[in-house]
């Protein structure tokens, strides 16, 4: 059952014109003795929006967090198994989990931004790591980072005003342009359109579709509209596995598996 033709199928890796950045083998995660992850291999392609599907509970974004080592903060977790960046283990000891999060960004659910003004929003990470010291390369920056989140043209003239005073999508925006800040190469984003209105929404959507052009974006969604909107490729979780990973269209139009077919097509989930 569990072997290879299934295993492969799963993997989404047979595209060469997308290289693979991050290369998950056979995950295993654990929280205590429940085990939340069974044997995930997926092969997440560069620069293209990788979607997560799947009911509530089925280990979305228990998945997500293992790719910048997220889930390290919760006690009591148990991961087996590779993720590689670039061929690099990110689950080495040697690795700087600080600085593999500034290479793999995260956008939450909930727009959390920092209690400060928008421009320390964006500044702060970035005069943390030693990207910008200098004012005017702050300033560039935090410009740059707010064009390419689509927020500039909003905030220009109030950069000192509190972050959380913006509007949800806003905020959202600015949570996306302070991940943009320190130049990460992944950026996980967890149902980053969840709390907000359609129109916010579709705005999210917009911005997630420009950036993929640089970024490689993993995206967990329980709308299956916005995964077939956003996503190149999209993976279908099920109680803890990966049940099927394919390019967006034909996981879609074609699925594989039978349980893919039923979820897609509403019959549970
Ligand atoms: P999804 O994102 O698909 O809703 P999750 O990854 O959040 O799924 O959860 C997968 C399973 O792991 C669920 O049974 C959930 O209750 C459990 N779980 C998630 N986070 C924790 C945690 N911090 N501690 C213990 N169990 C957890």
């Amino acid at each position: 059952m569990a072997n290879s033709p299934v295993r492969e199928s799963t993997r989404g890796g047979n595209h060469p014109e997308h290289p693979v950045k991050v290369d998950v083998r056979n995950l295993r995660l654990w929280y205590g003795d429940t085990q939340a992850l069974f044997d995930v291999n997926v092969n997440v392609h560069d620069r293209q929006v990788t979607a997560l599907i799947g009911p509530s509970g089925c280990g979305k974004s228990s998945f997500l967090r293992c790719l910048n080592r997220m889930n390290d903060l919760v006690p009591n977790v148990r991961i087996e198994g590779a993720v590689e960046l670039d061929g690099e283990d990110i689950y080495d000891p040697s690795v700087d989990v600080v600085q593999l999060r500034s290479h793999v960004g995260m956008v939450f659910q909930k727009p959390n931004p920092f209690p400060k003004s928008i421009y320390e929003n964006i500044a702060y990470a970035p005069r943390l790591h030693g990207i910008a010291t200098s004012r005017s390369e702050l300033d560039d920056l935090v410009e740059s980072s707010l064009r390419r989140a689509g927020l500039w043209n909003e905030v220009a003239d109030r950069l000192q005003t509190p972050g959380t005073a913006l509007s949800g999508g806003q905020q959202q925006r600015l949570c996306i342009a302070r991940a943009i800040a320190v130049s990460p190469e992944v950026i996980l984003m967890d149902e980053p359109a969840s709390a907000l209105d359609p129109l916010a929404t579709a705005t999210i959507e917009e911005l997630i579709d420009e950036l993929k052009d640089n970024f490689t974006i993993v995206i967990v969604t329980h709308n299956l509209q916005q995964a077939a909107r956003v996503a190149g490729y999209t993976a279908f979780f099920h109680m803890g596995r990966l049940v099927e990973f394919n390019d967006t269209d034909t996981l879609f139009t074609n699925p594989r598996e039978q349980k893919t077919e039923d979820y897609i097509t509403g019959r549970y989930g």
